[in-house]
């Protein structure tokens, strides 16, 4: 069987060792990482802040505020919500996959749902 693609989804304490190792690491050497994904900066010219762009992105480990779940937000992922689904730059993921699901599939089922500004489970920081 193919392996899936990697989305974070279900990282192994490893993967979420590296993770934290990384996100730790100072900016310079985060850059130089192999798994860093270069910024592409003419797709980033929805976000209007007085901070700097980023130059990259970066694997950053989260844990889900809803059940409390690890999991990493890839660095590919962050670049096609901000560069593509031209998210806010502060936004960041704080939500599962499986939370993020529940909440699409059913509103009115099981999970109570608080009125979330968007369906990526992104919070913006205001
Ligand atoms: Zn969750």
């Amino acid at each position: 069987m193919p392996k899936d693609r990697d989305t974070g989804r279900s990282p192994t304490s490893k993967e979420l060792r590296d993770a934290d190792r990384i996100a730790n690491l100072p900016p310079t050497q985060q850059k130089d990482h192999p798994s860093a994904v270069p910024a592409d900066p003419s797709k980033l010219d929805h976000i209007n802040t007085y901070g700097q762009l980023p130059e990259f992105y970066i694997d950053r480990p989260f844990s889900c505020r809803q059940c409390g779940k690890r999991e990493i937000w890839r660095a590919r992922d962050q670049k096609w919500y901000y560069e593509e689904a031209k998210g806010h730059i502060d936004a960041v993921a704080v939500e599962c996959h499986d939370c993020r699901k529940a909440k699409k599939a059913g509103r009115s089922s099981a999970y109570p749902t608080h009125a979330s500004r968007d369906d990526l489970g992104v919070k913006g920081v205001d």
